[in-house]
């Protein structure tokens, strides 16, 4: 699904959390936003879900302006402990995903094995998220948002509640079912390195309320690997031209 956004504002009260943002997201393209804390990204991610009322300007996802939770879109959040129901099964979790649709049970079974067999689960369905790791439920809450067969994929810092370890683990997951499932992603975060190594492009917001600073083009060959792509030249350039933007000085600190 391609993501148009116009002149897209939001005001909580009278003060404004995002100024009047425009960007085009192509259909497949993964684009993050990163900004300081508070300048309005995952504001500016609630209205591209549709569960926040645009102040001003609209979202259209292929040309349809959103008005609401639109079909086609899942959300993945950071906190997967408050995400994930603990008196429901792993199976049971990722069979609400599709509550709305109502899919046959034989697809919905279909639907969430493949889920789960994508995110390197495939053993987990009958066990209850608090029997599973932090960085496995995270797992059951991306598998669960592959359920619903989204063609958006907004993630707002969901990797942010794991360790380093676990969260290069999910960022390479991610990379990995963005093949196989052809989907638009649009990832908030605020972890620079993070933006770079995943993005096609990158959307920089300036501190709040929120504008965009640069809408950088990563420019980096695919596939993305951990150890290969970070070492590249251009991936330092890269890391380098955002941090600039993103960061404040501070007196006395080295450039
Ligand atoms: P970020 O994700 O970049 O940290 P947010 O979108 O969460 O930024 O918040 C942007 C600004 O809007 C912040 O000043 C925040 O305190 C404020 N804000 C966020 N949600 C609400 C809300 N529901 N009511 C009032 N103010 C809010």
């Amino acid at each position: 699904m391609e993501i148009t956004i116009e002149r897209l504002a939001k005001r909580y009260g009278d003060r404004p959390a995002l100024d009047p943002i425009s960007a085009r997201i192509g259909q497949g393209e993964f684009v993050a936003v990163v900004g300081p804390s508070g300048c309005g990204k995952s504001t500016l991610l609630m209205l591209l879900a549709g569960l926040l009322p645009a102040g001003e300007g609209r979202v259209l996802l292929d040309e349809v302006p959103v008005d609401g939770p639109p079909a086609g879109v899942s959300v993945v959040f950071q906190d997967y402990a408050r995400s994930l129901f603990p008196w429901l099964t792993v199976r049971r979790n990722l069979a609400l995903a599709a509550v709305a649709e109502r899919p046959a049970r034989a697809e919905l079974e279909h639907r969430i094995d493949r889920a789960l067999r994508s995110v390197g689960l495939p053993d987990t369905a009958a066990r209850f998220p608090w029997q599973l790791s932090g960085g496995q439920q995270q797992r059951v809450a991306i598998a669960r948002a592959l359920v619903a067969e989204p063609r958006v994929l907004l993630m707002d810092e969901p990797f942010a509640a794991v360790d380093a370890q676990t969260r290069a683990d999910l960022q390479d997951l991610v990379l990995r079912l963005r093949e196989e499932y052809g989907v638009t992603i649009v990832l908030v975060t605020h972890d620079v390195d993070e933006s770079v190594y995943l993005a096609d492009r990158v959307l920089v917001l300036s501190p709040a309320p929120g504008r965009v600073l640069r809408d950088l083009v990563v420019d980096l060959p695919a596939p993305r690997g951990q150890l290969v792509t970070k070492a590249l030249p251009r991936f330092a350039e890269l890391r380098a031209e955002v941090f600039r933007l993103v960061m404040r000085p501070v007196d006395g600190a080295a450039p």
